[in-house]
Parts: C-alpha cells; structure tokens; sequence
C-alpha cells in the first residue's frame, strides 16, 4: 500500500493544497506546529533525501521559500519561521516520504510549540486540525503565491 503522503499525491487521501507543479506538491500540515504550518513534497516516493533524483531536494527548498515568503506577507510567522526536514527515523521522521515542513513561529508561543512537538517526537499528535480552517489557510497562501507570480512577471 502506499504511503499517506503518496495517497494525497495521488488524489486518494484529502489535503488542503497550497501550491503544486509536476514535481512538487504543498500541503497544509493535519496537526500544526504553528499558525499556517505547510509540508512540500516530492510526488515520487523517495524515503530518505539520499534516495531523491540530483536537484530534487534544491526544487523542494525553491517551493519552501516563496511558501515562506507567501506566510510572511499573511502576516505568519514575521518574529520567526522553521524550515524543517526530519531525514530519517531516528531524527524523529514519522512519514517515510520526503517533506519539509515551514512552520510559523509567533511570539511568545514557546510553551505551546513545545508541548505540540512533544507530541509530534511521540507520533501521537493530538487532535486534527478541522479541514475548514485548513482550506481557509491554503486559499489565503494560494492567492498570495498568485499575487507574488503576477509581480515577478509584471
Ligand atoms: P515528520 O515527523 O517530520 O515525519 O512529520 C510528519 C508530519 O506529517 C506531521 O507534522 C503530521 O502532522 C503530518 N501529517 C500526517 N498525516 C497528515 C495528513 N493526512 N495530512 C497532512 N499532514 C499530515
Ligand atoms: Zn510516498
């Protein structure tokens, strides 16, 4: 069977999509680590880095920064951002699927982050994050990567 980022690549699984092109693809993260929190994708199952094709992990970084760019002019994550790959089980990745997570830090949201990545380190993660505030989210990245595409050709 296969696996559940392969399952929303291929349209079997739901996800809130933020942005995609024939290699890549960007989801809201199910269980936030902050406001706004995005995984990109390869859409080839690779389970490590070392197994992407040449270029592959540079396409994905290139998608994590016009997202990141995209969550700063929502407002997301302007004190502070992670960009994060977990390669690798033994360096806490639950998914064996290549992502990259972009997490929007907010002042003062220590305490919180911490006990949600107690969470995530554990593989239980708590509760979902309710599918309509997720699609809210991507439309609002979706439209600003719109926006930021119109001015780069303008
Ligand atoms: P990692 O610990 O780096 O493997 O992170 C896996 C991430 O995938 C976690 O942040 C989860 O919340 C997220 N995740 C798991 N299942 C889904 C899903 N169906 N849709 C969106 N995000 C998911
Ligand atoms: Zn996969």
């Amino acid at each position: 069977m296969a696996c559940i980022f392969c399952q929303i690549a291929g349209g079997e699984l739901p996800a809130s999509i933020v942005y995609e092109d024939s290699e890549c693809l960007a989801f809201m993260d199910i269980h936030p680590l902050g406001r706004g929190h995005v995984l990109v994708i390869p859409k080839h199952h690779a389970r490590q880095v070392t197994e992407l094709e040449t270029g592959a992990t540079q396409r994905l970084f290139a998608v994590a920064e016009s997202i990141l760019s995209a969550q700063r002019r929502l407002g997301w994550g302007l004190d502070g951002s992670h960009i994060l790959l977990n390669d690798g089980k033994t360096a806490n990745q639950k998914v064996p699927h290549v992502h990259v997570h972009i997490i929007p830090r907010e002042k003062g949201d220590s305490l919180k982050s911490a006990g949600k990545l107690a969470l995530h380190v554990t593989g239980v993660f708590g509760f979902a994050t309710p599918r309509p505030r997720l699609e809210e989210q991507a439309s609002q990245l979706r439209t600003e990567l719109l926006t930021q595409c119109n001015r780069r050709q303008t």
